[in-house]
């Protein structure tokens, strides 16, 4: 295992920001959502300090395959089935919004490539055009594709276009934003593990762990999932063969090519789901090997790795995320469990959770409500 490749980015600047006072909100959780609450709260003259336990985006935030995708977890029909035509509607609506947001401020973290949702058989490629039916539907963009270049045509039946995604730097644009919320009034401490909310004292408190949540709410880790995925980078390749995010099987693969031409490979986590329902940081050679093998048959060469690493993310029952304040606790407010789909949402719902604690609770709070999965805690 090697640190992250995204991780080896050189940091921006950031102003030390010191609270003179006590804080009024403390945040715990330092990846893309904790930061983004920090801004928001920050930017409103709120005495913010958000705690993580090792640095900034040194969780999923760092860690992740960099697809910045609208939407949730669900495929869009599927969020219609079961959320309703107008709650998928609003959750599709947020998320857009959260990335033109994203594009704002990410700067040269961003890059408005669009991405590709592949057909690995006729099954998938059925289940993908339901969705693109139903986003056409209800006046979204997405295009369908049967005409793909080499090296997808051999191997796949069509694909989803979505022309408004992008591809990120995630570790560069969680740093960014945390420097962001810093420069606005944020105090950002590292290395500053929270053990137990009752060492916060009496505070309003926002958990923004996802995946690392173990025990730190006792009742989030019946509902919260963690699992583990992992990722390579290879050298750079003398040629561009993809423009953009690619993902296939339903999601259990997906790559992208760096600016700079590098591979970022991940998935396979089916390979053997049992081990990967773990807290574990670490790389296994069964599924690194998978990885390995995909790069060779895809692009019919093997570069070499210079980086593995894996994450963690947290998957709730209805992968849907859960964000707002915990049932039977006043003070406490979650955002998290964004099933492996949050470098969009959580800017959207770290923003949500900081417009509630200024009492400008919006409509789209309602769609991720803790209660529904989750009983008082007293
Ligand atoms: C391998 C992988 C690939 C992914 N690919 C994508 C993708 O391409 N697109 C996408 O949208 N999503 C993807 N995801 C999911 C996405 O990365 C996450 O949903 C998102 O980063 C969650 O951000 P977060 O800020 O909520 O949590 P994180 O970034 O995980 O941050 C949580 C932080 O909390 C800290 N923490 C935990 N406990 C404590 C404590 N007690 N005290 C202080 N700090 C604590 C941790 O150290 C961690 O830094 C992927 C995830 C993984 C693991």
């Amino acid at each position: 295992m090697t640190p992250p490749y995204w991780l080896e980015d050189e940091p921006p600047p950031r102003r030390a920001t010191r609270l003179t006072e006590a804080p009024e909100v403390v945040i715990v959780g330092g990846g893309v959502t904790g930061c983004a609450c920090a801004l928001a709260l920050a930017h409103a003259g709120v005495r913010v300090r958000l705690q993580e336990a090792r640095e900034i985006a040194s969780g999923a935030s760092g860690r992740n395959a960099g697809f910045a995708l609208r939407g949730g977890a669900m495929p869009y029909d599927e969020a219609r089935r079961r959320l309703g035509r107008e709650q998928a509607r609003a959750l599709w609506l947020l998320s857009e919004r959260a990335l033109d947001r994203l594009a704002d401020l990410a700067g040269d973290a961003f890059a408005p490539t669009g991405s590709l949702r592949l057909a690995a058989d006729e099954g998938e490629r059925g289940a993908l055009l339901a969705e693109y039916t139903a986003l056409e539907e209800d006046g979204f963009t997405a295009e369908w594709r049967d005409d793909l270049a080499p090296p997808l045509a051999s191997r796949f039946h069509g694909a989803l276009s979505h022309p408004g995604d992008g591809s990120l730097h995630p570790a560069r644009w969680v740093r960014r934003l945390a420097a962001l919320a810093a420069g606005a009034g944020a105090e950002l401490r590292e290395h500053a593990r929270v053990e137990s909310l009752h060492e916060l004292g009496e505070v309003d408190v926002v958990v923004a762990t996802d995946g690392y949540s173990g025990g730190l709410v006792p009742e989030l880790d019946a509902v919260v999932r963690a699992a583990r995925g992992q990722l390579v980078a290879t050298e750079p390749l003398a040629r561009r063969v993809f423009a953009c995010p690619h993902y296939a099987r339903h999601g259990y693969d997906y790559w992208q090519q760096t600016p700079d031409g590098r591979l970022v490979v991940g998935g396979w986590r089916d390979a053997s789901l049992d081990t990967e329902f773990t807290t574990e940081e670490a790389v296994t050679p069964l599924i690194q090997q998978s990885i390995e093998r995909f790069i060779r048959e895809l692009i019919g060469e093997a570069p070499a790795i210079t980086h593995r690493w894996a994450g963690i993310f947290g998957i709730t029952p209805d992968r849907m995320p859960l964000v707002g304040r915990l049932p039977g606790r006043e003070r406490v407010w979650v955002a998290l469990g964004y099933s492996g789909h949050g470098n969009v949402l959580g800017l959207a719902c770290g923003e949500l959770v900081a417009d509630a604690l200024l009492g400008r609770e919006r409509p789209e709070l309602g769609l991720f409500d803790p209660a529904r999965l989750l009983t008082r805690a007293d």
